[in-house]
């Protein structure tokens, strides 16, 4: 009798665990040392700083790990499909791997923005522990099933910038009749507070700026704002970004693909994966930095801070829009109150710890 509580225990603790990928019964594959050749689309341009490298970098740790059985060709965006059509190439099979931002899937559900980037929400930091240890993953999965997709987290860029702007913003006055490309919940707090946001990929961004097309663009921090060049069409660089302060990538894989894999190679992919998305935040972290010394060094660019007033303002719009996505159904609500259960832990616990160092040490260096 008390083998088989353990053994029920076991299984229970083991065997349902979520925060593995789904497995299937392996005993339809008859050669372990089958070959794999994926396809990897991405909604970056092909080898894009950080971003677009990142993929590539998995691509070619997949490939050392599984001695070419497994073997991945990646794709910038427009090669194999558009920017904004990996989610349905992966799901359809096109393509058996994607990588981008769950939050230009808003028009599949609403729910992926909660899985890039809440404004006011997780850091980076915090994002991965909730994903990996505090419930967010398994949410993830279940709402990405009925797409035949299985998502893993694909990089971190850190806090981003709040964006270029032509215009100071001194005011939410500041904010009215403003076109500005901002994805996910930023974009729809920006419409509340009178302006109009734009989603539109990367590679378009610099030639708007520069025809007026739109007035303002967010896009991610110095490192990559850099290298696309909006310091030679915008005034003022803007932080902090409150719309996206710890914006996770993603890694899709279609559940059928996944499942014709064998084990080693499954557990090949989510390594990778784990390892890909340290390795960005690890980037992102460094070459920012750098990044924003040139900016204002080299290229004299004006940064400024949006004042408390806008902040607080955009604020209380994110909380109202966070607050109707959260009671659509019941899986919206499920990972509402998942996120905002573990930031209010973490923000109670990094009060005395990162906020308190980042303080201590501030105040030192001075
Ligand atoms: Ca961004």
């Amino acid at each position: 009798m008390r083998y088989l509580v353990a053994f029920i225990l076991i299984y229970l603790v083991l065997g349902c665990s979520k925060e593995e990928p789904p497995q299937k019964d392996k005993s339809a594959i008859e050669d372990p040392q089958q070959q794999f050749e994926w396809k990897l689309v991405t909604s970056w341009p092909k080898n894009f700083p950080g971003l677009g490298t990142a993929p590539e970098k998995f691509a070619s740790l997949v490939e050392r790990m599984s001695s070419d059985r497994l073997k991945i060709k990646v794709f910038g965006a427009g090669q194999l499909v558009p920017a904004f059509e990996v989610f349905d190439a992966v799901s359809q099979g096109i393509s058996e791997m994607g990588h981008g931002a769950s939050y230009y899937w808003t028009g599949k559900a609403e729910e992926t923005v909660f899985f890039t980037s809440v404004p006011f929400g997780l850091n980076a930091q915090e994002i991965n522990g909730w994903l990996h240890y505090g419930g967010g993953l398994a949410l993830w999965r279940e709402l990405y099933e009925p797409f035949n997709l299985i998502p893993f987290a694909g990089g971190n860029t850190g806090v981003q910038m709040a964006g270029w702007f032509n215009r100071e913003i001194n005011s939410m006055e500041d904010l009215k009749g403003l076109k500005m490309r901002i994805p996910g919940l930023g974009g729809e707090v920006i419409t509340r507070a009178g302006g109009t946001s734009v989603t539109m990929p990367g590679n378009e961004l610099y030639t708007s700026m520069q025809t007026g097309v739109i007035d303002a663009t967010e896009w991610v921090g110095p490192y990559n704002d850099l290298a696309l060049g909006f310091h030679q069409v915008a005034k003022y660089y803007y932080y902090p970004g409150w719309h996206e302060p710890g914006a996770m990538l993603e890694f899709i894989v279609n559940t059928d693909a996944f499942e014709r894999l064998p084990d080693d190679l499954q557990a090949i992919v989510e390594v990778a994966t784990r390892a890909v998305n340290q390795d960005m935040l690890d980037e992102y972290t460094a070459k920012n930095n750098q990044a924003l010394s040139e900016l204002i060094q080299k290229h004299g660019v004006k940064v400024r801070k949006l004042p408390e007033p806008v902040l607080s303002e955009l604020s209380k719009l994110s909380n109202e829009v966070i607050k109707e996505i959260s009671s659509r159904n019941d899986l919206s609500s499920r990972i509402a109150e998942s996120v905002a259960d573990f930031k209010e832990h973490s923000m109670a616990y990094h009060f005395i710890s990162e906020e308190a160092y980042y303080e201590a040490r501030r105040v030192l260096s001075d």
